[in-house]
């Protein structure tokens, strides 16, 4: 039987890596789990509840409450992809909105907030057969990871598909206001104190500007097969 390792997917924002993760995860029979949408269910919790004062958040709060957030993931039987649950409830629609993405950096930048998300995440990469994406995955959740990806693309490229995107889901999109979106978290993901989005120095680049889907999906099957018989 081949070994379970534990891959690592680190990046920029809008570069395609949850497609990418989780078609590999669907592909090798891993668990794919999606630390972004974590941080982003904590940032809903923390609109719906009131927490922001334009873009200032309420810290003391957020940390009083911080231990009655619970993230979890369930399967879409239909889909084969994981939705994500806050506190029982499926919120994995309503984390997805420019509302919660023009939020989210802010709120993964608050130390007490990452130490509760990487201890989570740690917790459900315990026995391997994982592959999780996210911004520090490889440097900080699994710094022991056999396979580590750092993925970039240009922002202008990363903007356009997500641009693309929103418009398939039939929702409002502006070109402008997503690429200053995606510049703005590059910046914020990149300058904060606390885990900042960095190649880890194991972490092979690839940048998927040019490339096809499905010229990714190879180099990457080739990337696990070397990792796992290594
Ligand atoms: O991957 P996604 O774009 O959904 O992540 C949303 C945000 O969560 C990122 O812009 C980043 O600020 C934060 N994040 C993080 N660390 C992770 C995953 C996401 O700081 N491991």
């Amino acid at each position: 039987m081949t070994k379970k390792i534990t891959i690592a997917i680190d990046g920029y924002s809008s570069c395609g890596k949850s497609t990418m993760a989780k078609d590999l995860a669907r592909e090798i029979g891993y668990i794919y789990i999606d630390s972004g949408a974590m941080y982003r269910a904590v940032t809903l919790y923390c609109i719906e509840k009131g927490l922001f004062n334009g873009k200032e958040i309420d810290n003391d709060k957020l940390k009083e409450e911080i231990d009655h957030i619970h993230i979890s993931f369930t399967l879409d039987p239909s889909t084969g992809r994981p939705r994500t649950q806050l506190n029982g409830t499926d919120v994995e629609d309503r984390i997805r909105t420019m509302e919660v993405s023009s939020r989210v950096s802010i709120i993964a930048a608050i130390d007490f907030v990452r130490t509760a998300l990487v201890a989570l995440q740690q917790e459900m990469g315990q026995a391997k057969g994982i592959v999780m994406d996210g911004r520090d995955i490889g440097t900080t959740v699994f710094p022991d990871a056999e396979l580590k990806i750092f993925v970039t693309a240009s922002a202008e490229i990363r903007a356009e598909r997500r641009y693309k995107e929103l418009q398939e889901k039939g929702e409002n999109a502006n070109f402008d206001e997503i690429l200053a979106n995606v510049k703005e978290r590059d910046h914020i993901d990149e300058t904060r104190a606390v885990s900042p989005l960095r190649r880890a120095e194991d972490a092979l680049l690839l940048d998927n500007s040019h490339l096809t889907i499905v010229e990714q999906k190879t180099w990457l099957i080739e990337q696990y097969h070397k990792a796992t018989q290594a």
